[in-house]
């Protein structure tokens, strides 16, 4: 086609120019704007406006609403300047509407007490209040208008940028204006081939407007344009400017995946200790169990590492296709490292593994921070000869000193808890070529398998792990009754701790979760205390156990390994306990304060209940009043124990931002997508990203670099 014969590297040129080339902007400007992570002039056409005023109508202060922004011109009536707790000066304005406005400035200069005389002509935008006299507006912008200027409204809306250290308001928005003056012609300025633009389609139907379009109608909408539209962020010119920041995102993920699989890894294919675990597991695994192990199989027994996502809800049995999975390393002589996030977690992970492994010879070394001295010696060593077959840890496993001698596969479990920068640690350090961090193309890296027990939506997964293969355990193993879920003022506590000391008396164990606001670790586990204490006093005869935060590791242990020996009844517990215990015979659970919680750390924590045979209970104890998403929460836990239905209900209700935290995958921090609002938008993307890769990869590789920044993102961290 004869648009695509323009040569890609002219196409951005003019975005590519430093922001030093703007009148007005000088070394130091420019340094504070790199700080924020704007270098050349595409980036300001990138950093949108998140709110508009309205300057291009005159209101009459007759008709203006307290609460409104507007804009209002008149002439000054009377100058007051006075002292009342602080200096104040009030601007009464005239525009003979038989309405009187006071601007109200509480700093002020000398020169502009000045430019108030009596009669002086002024237009001002701001938001008016009730005041002691009519309406006021506190620190109106304002400027003063001769009386033969001829002050035209434009007709453009003024945007209002998001404030950033160190620059003012103004100078920001001038320097945006200018680099905006600067914006070239689409020729120049799209990156996607014009077949491929349109080809596409928004999911209404309509064409993409062009990058020149949406950018202006962004920057600059016209006095007719709906605002409310703009705000909400469903623009035609928002959603063609998402669609290209998801592009390069999604891009970005796809050629880490692209570039990740041009390693090559050991070929793991030996069965003979899976069997045999398999034959002494006291279960049968579930079908789910076993797909999602065969899939795991077929993939080490290639020789490019594979990159493996495991989604399963809580209790549907992650662990032991983690064991399966690490024994196929075993069985081909090599190492396998299973990392969690909590100490508690790597704990209980080291205690499965090593009660389903070491009967079969398998030699399970323990490395997390709180190994210290000569037994941390000792497991480097372990770790370093080969001699540790198998190896649990917190991230300890992945700091300097921590050598691996022959890593051939990386678990990383609760995988939102980490970031993407984390599990490539991980991986580096099974790397044997001499390359270092640079990786060339033929060192042997592991293989990754990464597990998170937060269901992502699938939508979310494909744009999130976009480098990653995903497989679901959507299946519980047999004989589990679903959690049956109450939700409950805080004033009926006494009524609840009746019924726990039923279930107490009864022979049930039940959790009592604590959460705070503040959640130090401090101030939460003085709550978990306190209550520790109030309940041990109401409940005479229960025996009560207290794990949070702040207590040693060998006292959380003892007291979670008597809470599963069922020598404590009711465990107070902080969310210190969220993530993977597992205690079957627990099969009541109160969560305090359940209005502050998120979704997804409400079903986090009720999936430790409902594991055993017993029919088990939730109860979400909160204090009214409620705001609408902390019922719509509470709610959604009450109607479904169904992980992915919860996670498309946080997805809708927060964001995915929050949802897969911030760190963590290169898809937070968007400057306009919004992953919710702009799933919609995802076919479009990914159909788009397969067509650059395979055909274009210079241009992907640029839009990349315009939107994502390359690869300094990823490397930071
Ligand atoms: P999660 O996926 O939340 O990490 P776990 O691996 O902790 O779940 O498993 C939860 C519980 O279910 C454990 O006690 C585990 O031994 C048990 N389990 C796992 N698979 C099966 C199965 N196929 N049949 C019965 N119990 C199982
Ligand atoms: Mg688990």
């Amino acid at each position: 086609m004869r648009r695509n014969v323009r040569p890609a590297p002219a196409l951005a040129a003019v975005g590519d120019t430093p922001l030093t080339a703007l009148p007005g902007c000088g070394p130091r400007v420019a340094e504070k704007l790199a700080a924020r992570g704007l270098h050349c002039l595409q980036d300001l056409w990138l950093q949108l406006p998140r709110q508009y005023e309205d300057r291009t109508r005159l209101t009459r202060i007759a008709d203006l609403q307290p609460g409104v922004a507007a804009q209002v011109e008149g002439r000054v009536e009377a100058v007051e300047r006075g002292f009342r707790y602080r200096p104040v000066l009030r601007v009464a304005l005239d525009d003979g509407s038989r309405a009187t406005l006071v601007l109200r400035f509480f700093h002020f200069r000398a020169a502009q007490v000045a430019q108030f005389v009596p009669g002086a002509r002024l237009r001002c935008y701001g938001t008016p209040r009730p005041g002691q006299n009519g309406l006021e507006i506190v620190h109106p912008s304002y400027r003063v208008i001769g009386d033969d200027e001829a002050a035209d409204l434009g007709d453009a809306l003024d945007p209002v940028y998001p404030a950033l250290e160190g620059i003012g308001a103004a100078s920001l928005r001038r320097l945006i204006g200018l680099a905006l003056d600067r914006l070239p012609d689409d020729s120049a300025l799209e990156l996607v081939p014009g077949d491929l633009r349109d080809a596409a389609r928004l999911p209404d139907g309509s064409m993409l407007p062009s990058l020149r379009e949406a950018l202006v109608a962004v920057h600059r909408p016209g006095r007719d344009q709906d605002v409310s539209l703009l705000l909400a962020g469903t623009h035609p010119a928002q959603r063609r400017l998402a669609l290209e920041e998801l592009l390069a995102h999604h891009l970005s993920l796809r050629r880490q995946r692209i570039a990740q699989q041009a390693h090559a890894a050991p070929v793991l294919d030996r069965f003979e200790l899976a069997d045999r675990l398999q034959r002494a597991l006291p279960f049968d695994l579930t079908a789910a169990q076993g797909r999602v192990f065969d899939q795991v199989a077929a993939d080490v027994g290639q020789p490019t590492p594979m990159l493996r996502l495991v989604q399963g809800d809580v209790g549907s049995g992650k662990t032991v296709v983690a064991a399966l999975a690490a024994l196929l390393a075993v069985a081909s002589n090599r190492q396998a490292a299973l990392m969690a996030p909590t100490e508690l977690l790597a704990e209980q992970h080291l205690a499965n593994l090593r009660a389903w492994l070491e009967p079969l010879g398998v030699r399970v070394a323990w490395l997390a921070g709180k190994v210290t001295g000569r037994a941390r010696r000792q497991a480097l060593e372990a770790v370093a000869s080969g001699e540790a077959q198998v190896v649990v840890g917190t991230h300890a496993l992945m700091q300097a000193g921590v050598a691996f001698h022959d890593l051939a596969l990386a678990i990383v479990d609760e995988q939102h808890r980490f970031g993407v920068h984390q599990r490539l640690a991980l991986r580096d350090k099974g790397a044997v070529a001499p390359g270092g961090p640079g990786l060339p193309g033929d060192a042997i890296v592991p293989h990754q398998l990464v597990m998170t027990a937060t269901p992502i939506p699938r939508t979310l997964a494909m744009s999130a792990y976009a480098d990653l293969d995903v497989s679901a355990i959507d299946e519980l193993p047999p004989g589990r009754t679903p959690v049956q879920t109450v939700v409950l003022n805080a004033g009926r506590r006494p009524a609840l701790v009746e019924r726990i000391r039923e279930a107490c008396a009864e022979g049930r164990q039940a959790y009592w979760v604590c959460t705070l606001i503040d959640d130090s670790d401090e101030v939460v586990a003085q709550a978990a205390q306190t209550t520790f204490e109030e309940l041990g006093t109401q409940l005479p005869g229960v025996r009560v156990g207290l794990v949070h935060g702040r207590l040693k590791a060998a006292e959380k242990q003892a007291t979670m390994a008597a809470f599963k020996r069922g020598e404590i009844d009711l465990l107070v517990a902080t969310t210190v306990i969220e993530v993977g215990v597992d205690v079957p015979n627990a099969s009541l659970m109160v969560i305090e304060n359940a209005e502050r919680l998120g979704l997804a750390q409400l079903h986090q924590l009720r999936g430790r209940v409902g594991r055993g045979r017993e029919a088990s209970t939730c109860v979400l104890v909160y204090q009214a009043p409620l705001s609408a998403t902390a019922r719509a929460r509470l709610e959604t836990m009450r109607e479904t124990c169904d992980g992915f239905l919860i996670a498309e209900k946080d997805l809708e209700l927060r964001g995915p931002g929050e949802l897969l935290g911030t760190r963590q995958t290169g898809v937070a921090g968007f400057r306009v997508a919004d992953l919710a609002r702009d799933a919609d938008l995802l076919p479009q993307v990914h159909a788009l990203a397969g067509r650059l890769l395979a055909d274009h990869p210079a241009i992907a590789e640029r839009i990349v670099q315009r939107w994502v920044g390359g690869a300094a993102r990823y490397a930071s961290a």
